[in-house]
């Protein structure tokens, strides 16, 4: 059997960080299980859906590293679902229903008044074909509702274990709306079914929507995929938090966060997992359900700062040299890596080699860092390893070592107490800008 997953956003905002962890999760399953990843987009609800998060949505997906096998589209899909819904009509699974939301609101508070549960109470079953005909002569159109089977629904979640739902204790859902269009639950069905999906990875707020739709998969004679519901996601503090619902991939790339940091982070957290800096197909290789468990994940921007520095810190020049600075070579990116939290910030570094720098020097240290300024002329900067030239030739001259040596030539030749390895860095500044910022300091 080819696994085939799918990852289904309505394109009504963006990616949050939410939903990334979904796409992420089917696709590593789907690597894992050499199957196929499809991206669905949800977009019956027209109002709502905007051509802009769609593509979005794409952008998102490329940038995270996800990319889909395919791409479907609900609203190019009408067809197959009037088919579908047209045969479960006849099939009597789907039916008309006439109420208003007052009468339904009104039989709700009612019910909840009499300590009964406001389950939907089927008035529309038990109408007479004449007094339906009679509602249809008035004009009032109908919603759709699933008829729900009696008895219990069950079924083994990949990660939450033994699902059982009690029918009786639930609702018709309403499938369709009295202006022909779709609410979600009916579509994502038959396009599951359809497109032969194998295995749904969605948060755990869709459990009680899975119990539902399994039922719609009996009645369409198809069999169901397999369901993984994920824990929800917290904050830091372990609280739900309404930021997670607006981070998104804009947020991580303005922060100079790697896309690989948010995928090793997403893919660990709510496991019993390390979080480790991998990439997709190292955290396919180990990827299983069975890992995930029921307790909240949280998700920690620190944890996530984290993470980036060490996959920063494992980046090839390669794989990063067209966002260096012009004129970054490989040796300058070694040498300044190990100071890097994100990559932007070696811009900030390549602006030290590359100069101006600011260093007005202590009247204490003047004599000194002149005398600095004639090594460094005197000094053969060809030999490979011109700091320790330099040093070694002052040490000798000036008694100076330790601190007192290093930390003023640092100053003068940075600007900065702190940075880069000065063994490193200085071939990189090179023998003219080297003894105009000893001389001038
Ligand atoms: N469009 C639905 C959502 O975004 C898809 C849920 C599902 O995975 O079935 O919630």
């Amino acid at each position: 059997m080819t696994t085939i997953t799918r990852f289904a956003p309505s394109p009504t905002g963006r990616l949050h960080v939410g939903n990334i962890r979904t796409a992420l999760l089917s696709t590593l399953f789907a690597r894992a299980t050499g199957g196929r990843f499809l991206l669905r987009i949800d977009d019956t609800d027209a109002a709502r859906s905007e051509e802009r998060f769609v593509d979005a949505i794409r952008a998102d997906l490329e940038w995270l590293g996800l990319h889909p096998d395919g791409e479907e589209r609900q609203s190019a899909r009408g067809a197959l679902y009037d088919a579908r819904f047209a045969e479960l009509v006849a099939s009597g699974r789907v039916y008309p229903a006439y109420e208003t939301q007052q009468e339904l609101d009104l039989k709700r508070k009612i019910q909840l008044g009499r300590g009964l549960p406001p389950i939907y109470d089927r008035g529309a079953l038990a109408l007479a074909d004449a007094e339906r005909a009679a509602l249809e002569a008035e004009g009032v159109r109908p919603h759709w509702r699933f008829r729900l089977d009696p008895g219990a629904i069950e079924w083994d979640d990949l990660i939450r274990g033994p699902q059982r739902f009690d029918a009786a204790t639930m609702s018709d859902p309403v499938v369709r709306r009295a202006d022909g269009s779709w609410l979600y639950l009916l579509p994502s069905a038959i396009d599951d079914a359809d497109m032969g999906i194998t295995h749904v990875v969605r948060g755990e707020d869709h459990v009680s929507n899975t119990a539902l739709q399994l039922q719609m998969f009996a009645a369409m004679g198809a069999t169901p995929p397999a369901f993984a519901h994920t824990a929800l996601l917290t904050g830091a503090e372990g609280k739900l938090s309404k930021r997670l619902g607006s981070l998104g991939v804009d947020h991580f790339r303005d922060a100079g966060v790697e896309p690989a940091a948010v995928t090793a982070l997403l893919a660990r957290i709510g496991t019993s997992d390390p979080v480790e800096p991998l990439g997709l197909d190292d955290l396919a290789a180990g990827f299983g359900f069975d890992r995930f468990g029921r307790a909240p994940a949280r998700f920690d921007e620190e944890e996530l700062a984290q993470l980036n520095t060490r996959i920063v810190h494992a980046l090839a020049f390669g794989a990063v040299a067209d966002r260096l600075p012009a004129g970054m070579d490989v040796a300058a990116w070694e040498a300044i890596r190990p100071n890097l939290h994100t990559l932007a910030e070696a811009v900030d570094w390549w602006r030290v080699v590359t100069g101006p720098v600011e260093a007005e020097a202590p009247l204490e240290d003047r004599d000194f860092l002149a005398a600095a300024a004639a090594a460094a002329a005197a000094i053969d900067w060809t030999a490979g390893d011109p700091w320790h030239a330099l040093t070694n030739r002052l040490k000798e001259a000036t008694g100076r070592k330790g601190r007192a040596l290093f930390l003023p030539l640092r100053r003068a030749l940075t600007g900065l107490d702190h940075g880069p390895d000065m063994a490193a860095l200085l071939p990189l500044i090179g023998r003219e800008r080297a003894i105009e910022r000893l001389a001038k300091s």
